[in-house]
């Protein structure tokens, strides 16, 4: 495993009267895939949101490759582009083809010539298996080739980390397993994941390190053998009952 390179201290965040984050201390490590699981409102989604500044933290700090994000700016954009995000919907432009899905990005935020980033656009297509549907608009696929799009114009800003918000909640149960296929092969290339998801198979197979949280809290985080064989916490015993 590498140096930190996402690291959250000491993070609080409150929507209202909410607690939603408490006290979060959370570092993940170059090469290091790390899912994040839990109960649903325990705050998850908001965590993965405050690390590209989706959300603003009340108080504590947080880096990414030693970088702390501006609120707004240049700066802020550009150290955005570190942090690739997908998402459960799938967020594609609706009037945009495939092809120009995955180039726009490069090409507004990055400054990237229009037929580099098609040829780069057709790597990453192709490495997500979707290679063939450059040329269609993102309603004519199904929800598990939209969602691998969705992958490669995340991968095509050449992120530093990738963050997975429960990427497969909204998909059909026979497309599940084409995106975490996708997911494994980009863990077992090296890249730095950060995994919302309640698919153990997944956490078990690519996860070096399970992080539970509950009511805002990390409450416990183990490998995925000892979470899943040997829970210490009740909170995590309770939900893995239910869950598994
Ligand atoms: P999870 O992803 O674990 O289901 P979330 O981070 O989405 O949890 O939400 C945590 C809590 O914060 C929930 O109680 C949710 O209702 C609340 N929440 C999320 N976003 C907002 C918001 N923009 N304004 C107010 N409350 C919010
Ligand atoms: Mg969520």
């Amino acid at each position: 495993m590498g140096e930190p390179l996402v690291v959250l201290r000491d993070v609080d965040k409150h929507f209202g009267p909410l607690h939603v984050l408490q006290h979060i201390d959370l570092t993940v490590h170059r090469g290091e895939v790390v899912v994040i699981i839990g109960p649903s409102g325990s705050g998850k989604s908001t965590l993965c949101r405050t690390i590209n500044r989706l959300e603003t933290i009340d108080s504590g700090t947080i880096t990414v490759d030693g970088k702390e994000l501006p609120e707004e700016g240049r700066e802020l954009a550009r150290l955005r582009a570190d942090v690739g995000m997908v998402f459960q919907s799938f967020n594609l432009f609706a009037h945009r083809t495939v092809l120009d899905n995955v180039t726009l990005g490069p090409i507004k935020a990055k400054g990237v010539k229009s037929s580099v980033a098609k040829t780069h656009a057709r790597e990453l297509l192709d490495r997500v298996g979707v290679g063939d549907q450059a040329a269609k608009l993102p309603a004519q696929l199904s929800g598990g080739q939209q969602q691998r799009v969705a992958i490669a114009r995340a991968l095509a800003m050449d992120p530093k980390v990738m963050l997975f918000d429960e990427p497969t909640s909204a998909l059909d149960p026979e497309m599940i397993n084409e995106v975490l296929d996708v997911m494994v092969g980009l863990a077992r290339d090296g890249m730095t994941m950060l995994v919302v998801t309640h698919e153990m198979g997944f956490a078990r197979s690519a996860a070096h390190r399970v992080v539970f949280m509950d009511g805002g809290q990390i409450v416990e985080e183990a490998d995925p053998e000892t979470f899943f064989t040997a829970p210490t916490s009740n909170r995590a015993r309770d939900f893995l009952s239910k869950i598994l």
